[in-house]
């Protein structure tokens, strides 16, 4: 079912293969240096097996460095499925995988990614404990989102005390590119704080209801991201700060829940040369994690140990900011650098 694949820059990486469900699906550990590699399990159609394993590999890497940046014991590992959600998920192939992340002992902890959801997890749970994101349990954690939410919200203030001098959003102008789970409770919160918001979604449902609830002002999508805004908030999908649109963004601040918001690593500098302050997404959106974190570490009571590692997550934002403008570095590098130092310290 497991077959080792040799990789240079992972710990461990396995093709995963179930004759009898289909399953076709690839495990990725990039680290376990600060604990049990731990991220998402996702489904998705690829164009092939290279397809997928080039992603499972990125998406654990970038785990290293989300789980580190947010003070977790975690290390980061990944795993997908080649598949369509709607058409090739059945429970056997579930379980197989959950056969399969049991087989590696706890090294790798999976829970909800793109095309899975609570309930797949909890077809997963019968084969293997090694599984978070559970609806129902003594640690259950349930949908991240609200968390995600709160912690960029934090990160937003670390950047606003950085630019304005004040941590206060109460009459910053926040536009919000997504409104689905975490981009809804993120406008709910910035409504509270006494934001003003504006809003673009593809669906015009999620947008109608933040224009109803939080008297958001609608906007086309396509241009979302040039608003005269104070910051801006990706909350879709990754790329969206590209060579093409850097030159239209209206904002000052760049801080959003979108993982992968960067196009490219040159996009960090790009942002910089027009004095634009982005907000590095994996530390921004740590929030999520660190919710999943209490369940697989069976953190209790929750709450408290959540909100202090939020806390510290804020702090951690205005480190990188304060030590980016004393190297002159754009955030982006310097949250790279801090975790590969931090990495480098712990012994192998
Ligand atoms: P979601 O699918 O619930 O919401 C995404 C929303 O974006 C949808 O309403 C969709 O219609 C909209 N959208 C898609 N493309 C768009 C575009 N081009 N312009 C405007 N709107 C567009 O996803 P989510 O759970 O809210 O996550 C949002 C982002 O945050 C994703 O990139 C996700 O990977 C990342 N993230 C989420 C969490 C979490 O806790 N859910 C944690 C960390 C990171």
């Amino acid at each position: 079912m497991l077959t080792r694949l040799a990789s240079p820059t992972h710990e461990e990486v396995y093709r995963v293969e179930d004759h009898a469900s289909g399953l076709r699906g690839f495990i990725a550990l990039h680290s376990t240096r600060l604990g049990p590699a731990a991220g998402g399990l996702r489904m998705r159609v690829y164009e092939g097996d290279d397809a997928a394993l080039e992603d499972v590999l990125n998406l654990s890497h970038g785990m290293s460095y989300k789980n580190a940046a947010a003070g977790l014991p975690l290390g980061g590992g990944k795993a997908v499925i080649l598949g369509d959600p709607a058409r090739d998920k059945t429970p056997a192939l579930l379980r197989a995988m959950g056969r399969a992340i049991n087989m590696l002992q706890g090294r790798y902890w999976t829970a909800e990614d793109m095309g899975m959801s609570p309930e797949d997890m909890a077809e997963l749970a019968r084969e293997t404990r090694f599984v978070a994101g559970l609806d129902c349990g003594a640690h259950a954690s349930g949908d991240p989102s609200p968390v995600t939410a709160r912690g960029v919200l934090a990160a937003m203030r670390a950047g606003a005390a950085q630019l304005w001098g004040t941590d206060t959003l109460s009459g910053r102008h926040v536009a919000v590119q997504g409104l689905g789970h975490v981009g809804w409770h993120l406008c709910h919160l910035l409504h509270e704080a006494g934001a003003k918001l504006s809003v673009a979604d593809m669906n015009p449902a999620h947008a109608d209801s933040t224009v109803r609830e939080f008297g958001a002002t609608m906007v086309d999508p396509r241009t979302i991201h040039a608003v005269d805004a104070d910051i801006f908030a990706p909350c879709a999908i990754g790329g969206v700060l590209n060579a093409r649109n850097i030159p239209e963004i209206g904002a000052k601040m760049i801080c959003g829940a979108a993982n992968n918001q960067l196009a490219t690593p040159e996009d960090a500098e790009r942002l910089r040369a027009r004095g634009i302050l982005y907000l590095p997404d994996y530390v921004a959106n740590g929030g999520g994690i660190i919710n999943v974190a209490a369940e697989i570490l069976r953190i209790s009571p929750r709450a408290p140990w959540v909100e202090e590692r939020l806390g510290a997550m804020q702090a951690r934002m205005a480190h990188i900011l304060t030590r980016a403008t004393g190297e002159d570095l754009s955030p982006a590098t310097l949250a790279d650098r801090m975790v590969e130092e931090q990495l480098l310290q712990v012994a192998v």
